[in-house]
Formats: structure tokens, C-alpha cells, sequence
């Protein structure tokens, strides 16, 4: 052991010193050495290429242009960007170089580590060892003294034997106590022998025992046989039995089903006409709809039909009544035309607290009670009597004014009673033809004439709750127009203007004080306009009254001892009605003037002076050129001075030709008014009888000849004598013999231009 422990320090040493040269020259760090030396010198060439760059570098800035350097610069700047390329390359491969001596150091640290512990362990190992080597030559020194210990160990094995002596006869004694048992067991052996043979007695009798039961047995199943015999031979009968039975009861069965058969027999033809029937009526239910769907189209054909019939017989109808319409609106203006373009119609105010009281305010006013256009004045002690177109009393209301019956005592009854009268009022239907006329196309004015407290303002506006002819006519206006609304499309538009000593001013204006001009227009239609004066477009009544308040601002009115609010101006209200027929393209435009005149009376009469004077001059004025341009317009003068006043140039085309005039002349039924109600009344049937002319429509489709319109109308009219037919029975199938061929087509041409 020491000599292996010995050997085996040596060899440790051994290893000791290989590991140390190892560590002081390994082949990485040769390697590294290597490496190092290497780098060094691609850093000197490095350097040395850098040099050469930079030579190269300055070389190339000297201008050189042409230079036959420059092929060799450009080769020289290739095998420099090579150069610098190989030492990128060179310069990755020193970083890995260096990452790799790097790893190498760490490497060898890590190995001198381990020598390090090695190096302990050996020691530790080497301690060991010699501690062992001492521990083996101890036990050496002790192992010399062994020999007195073996003398020992003899001893002890004389000891032993005599043990295996009592051993022995131990054994012996057991080996006896064995036999013992031997014996005993023999006993039992011998008694079991015994035991079997009484048993093997029992079973011989056991034996015995079981023949006789399989005997038994036997016995019972030869029974058992001759029992079943019998029964089977039972059961044979009982199905006989039972067989006979059932063939009974079959045949009485089989008799059952002929009788039931018989009765099926007389049964079947029931079935057969039921089922008939039933088909029959199936086919009729089948059938059913599509016949009540034929009555039902045959039905509504039937009510189509007659639905087509009274439709085409409504609109013959209703092409019949629009003719009959036309023609009535054509009989119609023939009429006004016949009766002439000029109505004059005298109103007599009642009797006021104004008037005073005693004669002065005595009724000098008496009425005819056969003839409504008759009015009889007591002036001076004489009676002297007018004939107008119409005459209204005292008692006449404003919308019932015209009624033709106007005894007192009816007339004071009220309006009422004067409505379901059979009479016409025939102011308001004068004023609903010229309303007509005026969406027709025809200009219209209405004159309210007289003097100062006459009526002239109460007729023509009325109060609020009783508004005169004015709110009347539009409001008929307004309504006429929605009435024509499905064919027709109408503008209205509203002016009002006052002419105060010759001056016309507009109402509706933002500068009233201004003096407007009246000029003729620029499009050579002859129609005149006032450039400047305010037009309002309205829609409604309401529109209207709101004009009217606005204007009525602005009248001049003064204080005269005749009346305490005397108008000294002419108001007018102008209504422009421009209409459109939408199927026919037919544009219309009608005038229509609501004049309430300023007051009639001779200035010596109204005391006034200085302005008032001029004023009253100037309303005389104006007033005697209405009633000159009438005059001249009458006696059918090739000269109307128009001109000579503001009034009549700006009516001028509403009063000559065709157009329409209505006057209203009031009158003051008292004592004291008399002389002045004699010159209102001498005025009006002056210009009561002044022929206009034959009226013609301001329509852009042309108007027709007087002469052969008048002659048509009459023959529509009905005017040939003894001709009881209505006037017309329409345009497809006119009598013959009853009008003139040609008298027929112009009226066919009548009808169908409206
Ligand atoms: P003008 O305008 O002609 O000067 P007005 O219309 O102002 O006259 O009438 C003068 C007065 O007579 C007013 O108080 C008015 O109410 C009254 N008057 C005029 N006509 C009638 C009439 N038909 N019924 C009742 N009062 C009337
Ligand atoms: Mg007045």
C-alpha cells in the first residue's frame, strides 16, 4: 500500500508539472500571439493605405482637367475602395479576432481556475495518503503482537465441545419424546380405520334406500301417462263439441248477412241518386263563384256603363252650361252696353241731426212710387223731377240698396224681409257686372258724385260695420277670382292716389307731398301710367282694408262750415286685375277706379277763403271737366279734353270707349241743400245718356266688329219676334231657320274664344 500510495504522489507531480507547461504555452495563447502581431501589421498597412489615400486625395484636388491621370486616379480610387473594402473586411475580422482572444482569455482564466482547485484537492489528497500511510504503519506495529490472542481461541473451542455434549442429549431426549408421538398417532390411525367401515354400512343402506325410491318413481310416471290419455282424449270431444256449436251459429250467421245483403240491395240505388245529388250540388258550389263572378263583372260592367253614361251626360251638361254661361255674360254686356256705358244712379241721404232742425231742414225730396228712376225735387216752390238710371231713398241700405220695389213701408221692414223679396238689388248686381267685366278685362269706374255731406264717402266706404261699394266690390272681386281660379291665374294689385288741387298724390307712398306725373305709356299702347305710385300686391280683403287704413292717414280733409269732415281731394282707389288663362295663354287686364269725389258745392256757398278758396276753384274745376269730358264722349266729339284736368287725364282710358262708368249721385234731401242737390241732379242727367260706344275687351286675342257683335247677340238674344225657343240648344245641333248661317258660325267663333 505504501509503495502504491508513493507511486501514485509521483504521478500526481508529474501531472502537477505537465499542467504547468501546459498553462505557460498553450496554443491559444500562441495563437493570440499570433493574432496580435498579425493585427499590428494590417494596422501599419492600414496606416500606409490611409497615407496613400490621402496623397491620392490631394493629387485629385489639383485641377487637373484632361489629365491622363485620370484613367490611372480612377483605377488608383478603385484599388482604393478595394484597399478600404479589404480593410472593413480586415477590421471585422481583427473585431472577431479580438472577440475570439477575448473568449480565449476568459478560457484560460477559467482553466487556471481549475488548476487552482485541482492543485488544493492533490494536497488535500497527498495529506490524506500519508495520514493513511501512518494509520498502516501503526496497525503494522500492532499486528506484531498477535500470537497470545490465537491461544485464546483454542481454549474457547474446548469450551465448545462440552456444549455440543449437553446438545446432544438434548437431542436424545427429544428424539424419545418423538416416538411417544409416533405411537400415539398409530392409536388414532387404528380408530379412523374403524370409523370407515361403520360408514361404509351406512352407505350400502343408503343404496338400498334410493332403489326403492327410483321404483316409486317409476309407478307415478305410468300414472301420470294414463292421466294425460285421458285428458287428451277429453279435450278431443270438447273441441268436437265446440266445432258443432260454431257451425250452428255460422249458419245462423250466413242467414244474418242475406238478410243484410237484401237490405243492401234496396239500399244501393238510395246511395246511388244521393250520391247524384251530392255531385250534382258539388258541381254547383264548384260552379258558384265563377258564376257570381260573371253576374259581379257583368254587374260592374252594367254600373260602369251607367257610371260612363252620367258622366259623359254630366259633361255634356256641364259643356252646355258653361256655353249657356258665356252667352249669358255676352247677353250680359250687350245689355250694359245697350243700356249704356254710363249708369247714373242717385242715392238720397237720410235726414240727419246735421241738417238742424225747422224748414231749413225739411224734406224737399219725394220719390215716385211706380218708377225707381224718377225723383221729384221741391226747389223754389216747384217740383221739378229727374229721371236717372235708378234712384235710392233714405231707407236704402248699403248692400240692399237697389231693391226695385221701394214703397216705404217695405223698405223699413229690413233687410230680411227685403232678401227673400223676388226683387233684384240691383246697385250690387250693377256693381258685380262691372266687377265681372273688370276680371274680363274691361277697365271700370265708379264715380260717388255730390255735395259736401251728401254721402259721397258713406256709400263709396261705408262705416266698419256697414262698409259701402267699395269692400263690397272687392270682396266680389276677390271671390270671383278664387271662382276662376282652376283655369285662371290673377294678379291684384292695389294704388291709391288723391288729387288735390291738381296735384296728384300717392297714398300708399313713403313721400305723400310728392307730386306725381301721368304719363303715357312708353309701348305704344295708349294706356297711361303714373310712374312712381305704389302698387301693393294683395290676396284677401284683409289686404285691402289694410291699404285702406294706411291711405286714409294720409287724405287731406279740412273743416268747412257745410260739414265738419268735408273731403277736399279726389280719392282714388285704383284695382289692377291682371289675369292669365293658363290653357289659352289669354292675358287680360282690367281697371277698376273707386272714386269718392270731393264735394260738388259752388264755392260762394261754402264761405271759404284764401286756401279754402283755391281748393274749392280747383274741385269746380275738375268737376266741370268730368262732366266736359262726358259731354264731348256723348255727343261723340272728335276732340275730349281729356287734359283739362288731372282727374280726367288719369281716367282717361277708363272712360273713353270701352270702358264702363258707374255714377253715383248723391244727394241731400234738405230744404236748405236744394239748390246744390239741383246742380248734383242736373249733372248726373247730363252725363246719364252719354253713349260710350261699343264696349270692347282690352284681350290680346283680338276683339270683334261692333256691327256683327251686336247683330249675333240680338240673334242669341232671342230678339226675333215670335221666337219662343230658349236662345240656344247648343252648339252641335242649332236650329235651323232660326239663325243665319253666318250669324251661327260667328257665334261658334263667339263661344269658343269666351
Ligand atoms: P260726403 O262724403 O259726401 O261728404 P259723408 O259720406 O261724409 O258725405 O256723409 C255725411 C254724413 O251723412 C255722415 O255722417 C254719414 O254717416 C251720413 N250719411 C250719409 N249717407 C247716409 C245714409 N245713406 N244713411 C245713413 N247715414 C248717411
Ligand atoms: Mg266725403
Amino acid at each position: 500500500q505504501v509503495e502504491t500510495l508513493k507511486a501514485k504522489l509521483l504521478e500526481q507531480a508529474q501531472e502537477i508539472s505537465r499542467l504547468r507547461s501546459e498553462l505557460g504555452g498553450t496554443d491559444a495563447e500562441k495563437h493570440r500571439d499570433l493574432l496580435a502581431a498579425e493585427n499590428e501589421r494590417l494596422r501599419q498597412e492600414m496606416k500606409a493605405c490611409e497615407g496613400e489615400l490621402r496623397e491620392l486625395q490631394r493629387q485629385q484636388q489639383a485641377p487637373c482637367r484632361d489629365c491622363p491621370h485620370l484613367q490611372e486616379n480612377a483605377g488608383l480610387q478603385e484599388q482604393l475602395s478595394q484597399l478600404q473594402r479589404e480593410a472593413e473586411e480586415t477590421r471585422a475580422k481583427l473585431v472577431e479576432l479580438d472577440l475570439e482572444v477575448q473568449q480565449k482569455t476568459n478560457r484560460l482564466a477559467e482553466v487556471e481556475l481549475r488548476l487552482k482547485d485541482s492543485l488544493a484537492e492533490r494536497a488535500e489528497e497527498e495529506e490524506r495518503l500519508s495520514r493513511r500511510l501512518r494509520d498502516s504503519q501503526e496497525t503494522i506495529a500492532s499486528l506484531k503482537s498477535q500470537p497470545q490472542q490465537i491461544k485464546y481461541i483454542i481454549k474457547t473451542v474446548e469450551v465448545e465441545s462440552a456444549k455440543v455434549k449437553q446438545a446432544l442429549c438434548e437431542t436424545q431426549s427429544r428424539n424419545q419424546y418423538l416416538q411417544e408421538q409416533v405411537g400415539m398417532q398409530k392409536q388414532v390411525l387404528k380408530e379412523m380405520e374403524q370409523q370407515l367401515q361403520s360408514s361404509q354400512k351406512t352407505e350400502a343402506q343408503l343404496r338400498a334406500q334410493i332403489m326403492m325410491y327410483e321404483a316409486e318413481l317409476e309407478r307415478a310416471h305410468g300414472q301420470m301417462l294414463e292421466e294425460m290419455q285421458a285428458m287428451e282424449e277429453e279435450k278431443n270431444h270438447a273441441i268436437e263439441e265446440a266445432f258443432s256449436r260454431a257451425q250452428v251459429e255460422m249458419k245462423a250467421v250466413h242467414e244474418n248477412l242475406a238478410g243484410v245483403r237484401t237490405n243492401l240491395l234496396t239500399l244501393q240505388p238510395a246511395l246511388r241518386t244521393l250520391t247524384h245529388d251530392y255531385n250534382s250540388l258539388k258541381r254547383q258550389v264548384r260552379d258558384f263563384p265563377l258564376l257570381l263572378q260573371e253576374t259581379l263583372r257583368s254587374a260592374r260592367a252594367e254600373i260602369s256603363q251607367a257610371i260612363e253614361e252620367v258622366h259623359s251626360t254630366n259633361r255634356e251638361l256641364l259643356r252646355k252650361y258653361r256655353r249657356e254661361l258665356q252667352l249669358r255674360k255676352k247677353c250680359h254686356n250687350e245689355l250694359v252696353r245697350l243700356k249704356g256705358n254710363i249708369r247714373v244712379f242717385g242715392r238720397v241721404r237720410p235726414i240727419t241731426k246735421e241738417d238742424g232742425e225747422g224748414p231749413e231742414a225739411a224734406n224737399a225730396v219725394t220719390f215716385d212710387a211706380d218708377d225707381d228712376a224718377v225723383l221729384y225735387l221741391l226747389h223754389k216752390g216747384k217740383q221739378v223731377s229727374f229721371e236717372l238710371d235708378k234712384v235710392f231713398p233714405p231707407q236704402a241700405s248699403q248692400e240692399e240698396v237697389g231693391a226695385t220695389n221701394h214703397t216705404a213701408g217695405v223698405r223699413g221692414r229690413g233687410s230680411h224681409l227685403l232678401l227673400t223679396l223676388p226683387c233684384l238689388p240691383q246697385v250690387f248686381q250693377e256693381v258685380q257686372a262691372l266687377v265681372t267685366s273688370c276680371i274680363d278685362g274691361y277697365n271700370v269706374c265708379i264715380f260717388a258724385y255730390g255735395q259736401t255731406g251728401a254721402g259721397k264717402t258713406y256709400t263709396m266706404e261705408g262705416t266698419a260695420a256697414n262698409p259701402g261699394i267699395n269692400q263690397r266690390a272687392l270682396q266680389l272681386l276677390f271671390s270671383e277670382v278664387r271662382g276662376k281660379a282652376a283655369d285662371w291665374d290673377y294678379a291684384i294689385t292695389v294704388s291709391a292716389a288723391e288729387i288735390y288741387n291738381e296735384a296728384l298724390r300717392d297714398l300708399l307712398g313713403k313721400e305723400p307731398q310728392e307730386k306725381l306725373e301721368i304719363k303715357l305709356c312708353p309701348d305704344g299702347s295708349g294706356q297711361l301710367y303714373v310712374p312712381g305710385l305704389t302698387e301693393f300686391r294683395v290676396q284677401s280683403v284683409e289686404d285691402i282694408n289694410k291699404v285702406f287704413e294706411f291711405g286714409h292717414i294720409k287724405r287731406v280733409t279740412e273743416c268747412t262750415n257745410l260739414n265738419e269732415h268735408s273731403s277736399r281731394s279726389h280719392a282714388l282707389l285704383i284695382v289692377t286685375v291682371r289675369g292669365l288663362d293658363r290653357s289659352t295663354g289669354l292675358r287680360t287686364t282690367g281697371k277698376l277706379n273707386l272714386v269718392d269725389l270731393a264735394g260738388s258745392e259752388r264755392v260762394g256757398r261754402s264761405g271759404a277763403e284764401g286756401s279754402r278758396l283755391r281748393e274749392a276753384q280747383h274741385i269746380n274745376k275738375s268737376l266741370s271737366a268730368l262732366g266736359d269730358v262726358i259731354y264731348a264722349l256723348r255727343s261723340r266729339q272728335g276732340h275730349v279734353p281729356f287734359r283739362n284736368s288731372k282727374l280726367t287725364y288719369l281716367l282717361q282710358d277708363s272712360l273713353s270707349g270701352d270702358s264702363k262708368t258707374l255714377m253715383m249721385v248723391q244727394v241731400s234731401p234738405a230744404e236748405k241743400n236744394t239748390s246744390e242737390t239741383l246742380c248734383s241732379l242736373k249733372f248726373a242727367e247730363r252725363v246719364r245718356s252719354v253713349e260710350l260706344g261699343p264696349v270692347s275687351r282690352k284681350a290680346e286675342l283680338g276683339s270683334w266688329p261692333s256691327q256683327e257683335h251686336l247683330e249675333v247677340l240680338k240673334t242669341v238674344m232671342g230678339e226675333s219676334p215670335g221666337s219662343a225657343a230658349p236662345p240656344c240648344r247648343g252648339h252641335a245641333s242649332p236650329s235651323p231657320g232660326q239663325l243665319s248661317s253666318r250669324s251661327a258660325s260667328i257665334r261658334r267663333k263667339l263661344q269658343t274664344s269666351g
